[in-house]
């Protein structure tokens, strides 16, 4: 798929590693499309990882309540067997359309990070578009070095002393998370009430974490990595220890270069038939990005979405085949079976 230069030539590219565009992935992969996935964020899950990793689900089809973390797991698990390639930290930023004959390349896209990939079609999985975490005011500069914007992987959180930063369910969710396996836990919140589902809320007031209201974090200090942080409370400076500072204040949503790629788009939404095309020809879309009359934003409505926009995509890139798949049982993956 690559041709040593970095860049990569596929069958599919899908933009945005939300819930949907990972099942996008899983359809491609049963199509025997090669695929890769890209998204801005560092992280796999879209809007579930970054703003409700803990939440309960409870409106997915087969699972009566499923953690978002691990909805999300679940979803890359599902297409792993098809090895579909991830390019995490990568917006999707110029389209270009390549002259080649019927098997070959039909477009061009190039990612923030140089990356070039060449592809015969697109899937546009891209939610509610590029999502930037907030910088933390004082202390950003620690950014992979202490402070952190997401938590993946709270194992390395153990013994440690904790801030988290912000007031929404993000931060609420990750202070729950990691309060039973840290040191220290402490949420530094700027204003007097938190914004989070009165549930955590409740938990939170609860649970052995420090609240700081009415506070903000106003310098950073350590080296070379985070070692403790001054909070300014109500104009008082309190030193606390830290050695992970969890910045959770939320996310700027932006399309930003999609606008530029010719599809039509009203009010910010992707406008696609019934097949999931838009109105360029090899450019499919999916999930919350498309609107169309009726639309339910869910996570089980851009499921079928994706399954209808993959499989179209299919029989376009190989008219010799249905948009219909088949039965799945054709395509187990090896061990695949539940009574493996
Ligand atoms: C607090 C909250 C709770 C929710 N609870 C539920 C619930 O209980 N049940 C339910 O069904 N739904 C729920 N939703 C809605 C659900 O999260 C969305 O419907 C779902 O995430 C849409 O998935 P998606 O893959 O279409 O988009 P997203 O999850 O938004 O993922 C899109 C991805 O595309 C990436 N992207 C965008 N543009 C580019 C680009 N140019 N280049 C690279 N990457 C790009 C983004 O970074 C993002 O990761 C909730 C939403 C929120 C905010």
């Amino acid at each position: 798929m690559t041709d040593g230069t970095g860049n990569i030539a596929v069958d599919l590219l899908i933009v945005g590693a939300g819930p949907v565009g990972l099942f996008g992935a899983y359809y491609a992969g049963v199509r025997k499309l090669s695929t890769a996935v890209l998204d801005s964020l560092e992280e796999p899950g879209g809007q579930i990882t970054a703003m409700y990793p803990e939440k309960a689900i409870f409106d997915v089809a087969g699972f009566p309540a499923i953690k978002g973390r691990e909805l999300v797991a679940q979803l890359l698990a599902q297409a792993a067997p098809h090895d579909p390639q991830y390019l995490l930290g990568h917006q999707a930023v110029g389209l270009e359309r390549v002259v080649g004959d019927g098997e070959g390349a039909q477009f061009a896209v190039t990612t923030s990070e140089g990356t070039r990939i060449e592809c015969r079609a697109i899937v546009i999985t891209g939610g509610i578009g590029t999502f930037s975490p907030r910088p933390l005011p004082a202390g950003e500069e620690y950014l992979g070095r202490g402070l952190f914007h997401f938590v993946p992987d709270p194992t390395a959180y153990e013994g440690q002393h904790i801030v988290v930063v912000g007031g929404g369910d993000s931060a609420l969710d990750w202070a729950l998370m990691l309060e039973p396996i840290g040191k220290s836990v402490t949420i530094v919140h700027r204003r007097g009430e938190f914004r989070a589902h009165p549930h955590s809320v409740e938990l939170l007031k609860a649970s052995s974490v420090a609240m700081l209201t009415d506070a903000q974090v106003s310098a950073v200090r350590g080296e070379p990595d985070v070692a403790e942080v001054d909070v300014d409370i109500k104009g008082e400076i309190s030193t606390l220890p830290c050695d992970k500072l969890v910045a959770a204040l939320g996310f700027t949503a932006n399309l930003g270069p999609l606008m530029e790629w010719g599809i039509d788009i009203q009010k910010r939404q992707i406008v696609v038939d019934t097949q999931g095309r838009t109105t360029v020809p090899g450019i499919y879309a999916a999930g919350d990005i498309v609107d169309y009359d009726g639309k339910v934003k869910l996570i089980a409505t851009g499921f079928g979405e994706v399954a209808t926009a993959v499989n179209n995509a299919a029989a376009y890139l190989n008219p010799k085949v249905s948009a219909f798949p088949g039965h799945l049982s054709d395509y187990a993956p090896e061990g695949g079976s539940p009574t493996a």
